[in-house]
């Protein structure tokens, strides 16, 4: 089976392909540093990373690049209203710098923690100005954008040039006009146009330009600059939560396109909600969990990790406690997996059950491809731990097997315990330095990381697809 993803853009799954053999160019929408990240925001954000170490197992070369909103993101994904960071800032008394740098070093140390691998680049939009300028003014000279307000100083889209605006989210422009707000800034020329460049003398984090000396960038902007200075004009993949895909993606292609006249992104993956409790999260209900809420309540990240990548990423999940504690002994029936294969004494006994790992091998890598079936793959992986467990399996070819499998399954999803076979924080950290140098052609550098890890008695055995398994000598 070959790998399929199903493309919010075109509605359908789509055999992947890449505009360059070999090389996955990913944007992951990332947060808005105005508070803590929460479990339902992680969802999005582990989903990225694991769809990031699948598409590595199937050996390409992944370009990643999870950008963090600093400035420019209004409250409830408005129009118009207050910037988020500044809201906060305002709260907290401090300035909005210190409120985005504080919660960006904060969701970077969670990531860590819940065993993201580290993206190509965080960057932050305050560092991408001069690269919204520049696209604003390009297509301001296309005809795209309209500078509007008393001294020009605010800067908006003009959808009704752009004939594909809400191909991705099914709108109607009709229908956003026939539903706009009453209150609209009658400055635009349709109701459905969208701001490039605001200005408010009051706004705490302002830039001069070309268009006054108050001015900040509209959100959308923000990824279609960061995308297009790290990853260039198109991506292969672009992700983010269902809500970001109107308006804030409908946005980043009508601004990505008018501009190169490409398609932006070949595909779209949107992850679906996270539920609480059955429900939406809520401040007022008490239910807006983080990372250290899981850990006051005697969970490790790892279990986490489990129980937001566990369910099917276009599929509704709910989370809860009850739920918590499934995903806890469920890792511990992997856990007990693994220590059946490595001390039960399998590999000694009788030749036995390689058509069983064969057959949970295909299911796992059949699943995967699917559009990343986590859910089913973990079938798998569970049908094969009652094999072990029955001890089923036997000798060492199928013990082999078994440890292969749960290397690849280990790599993808990164919920299997430290064994001899079966991953290791600082080893994989390692591989994964050691694979992005040589996708660099840096080979000095990647052959000192494999003889600092074979002086620690870590074999490494490079494998067609660019896979690299591993094994204590
Ligand atoms: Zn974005």
């Amino acid at each position: 089976m070959s790998l399929v993803f199903f493309n919010s853009y075109s509605r359908q799954k789509e055999p992947f392909e890449t505009l360059e053999k070999g090389v996955v160019r990913m944007y992951n929408c990332g947060p808005t540093v105005w508070g803590r990240q929460h479990v339902g925001n992680f969802r999005a954000f582990l989903f990225a990373d694991t769809l990031r170490r699948w598409l590595q197992v199937r050996g390409f070369e992944v370009r990643q690049v999870m950008n963090i909103t600093d400035v420019g993101h209004l409250v409830a994904d408005a129009e118009e209203g207050d910037d988020k960071i500044q809201v906060q800032a305002l709260k907290e008394g401090k300035s909005p710098i210190e409120i985005a740098e504080a919660y960006t070093q904060l969701f970077l140390a969670d990531l860590k923690a819940l065993g993201c691998l580290p993206a190509m680049a965080n960057p932050r939009a305050t560092a991408h100005i001069d690269d919204m300028l520049a696209i604003i003014g390009a297509l301001e000279k296309k005809g795209y954008a309209y500078r509007a307000g008393p001294a020009g100083e605010n800067v908006y889209f003009d959808v009704s040039r752009f004939p594909r605006y809400g191909k991705l989210s099914g709108n109607r422009v009709e229908d956003l006009v026939a539903g706009a707000r009453v209150d609209v800034r009658e400055e635009k020329r349709h109701p459905a146009d969208f701001a490039l460049w605001k200005s408010d003398p009051k706004h705490l984090m302002k830039w001069p330009s070309a268009y006054g000396e108050h001015g900040f960038p509209g959100w959308h902007i923000e990824c279609s600059a960061m995308a297009r200075a790290l990853l260039g004009d198109q991506l292969d993949i672009h992700t983010g939560g269902e809500d970001n895909v109107f308006p804030h993606h409908e946005c980043e292609i009508a601004q990505s396109e008018a501009l190169t006249d490409k398609p932006f992104a070949l595909f779209w993956l949107h992850t679906r909600f996270l539920t609480v409790d059955g429900g939406k999260m809520g401040k007022s209900l008490g239910n807006v969990y983080t990372l250290d809420d899981v850990r006051a309540r005697g969970f490790d990240e790892r279990t986490l990790r489990y129980a937001l990548i566990r369910g099917h990423y276009r599929s509704p999940l709910d989370f809860t406690w009850k739920v918590m504690e499934e995903c806890k002994s469920a890792l511990a029936g992997l856990d007990e997996m693994v220590s059946v294969l490595e001390q039960g004494g399998l590999e000694s006994a009788a030749d036995a059950g390689t058509e069983l790992v064969r057959a949970a091998d295909t299911a796992f890598f059949d699943s995967m491809d699917d559009d990343l079936n986590v859910p089913q793959a973990l079938g798998a992986l569970f049908a094969l731990r009652q094999d072990v467990i029955q001890r089923k399996i036997g000798g060492a070819e199928a013990v082999q097997l078994v440890r292969e499998l749960l290397t690849t399954a280990h790599t993808a999803l990164g919920i299997l315990p430290a064994t001899d076979s079966a991953g290791d924080a600082a080893i994989e950290a390692k591989l994964e330095e050691r694979h992005t140098a040589k996708a660099a052609r840096d080979f000095a550098t990647a052959d000192r990381i494999r003889k600092e890890l074979e002086a620690d008695g870590i074999v490494l055995q490079d494998v067609p697809g660019g896979k690299t398994l591993w094994r204590r000598a």
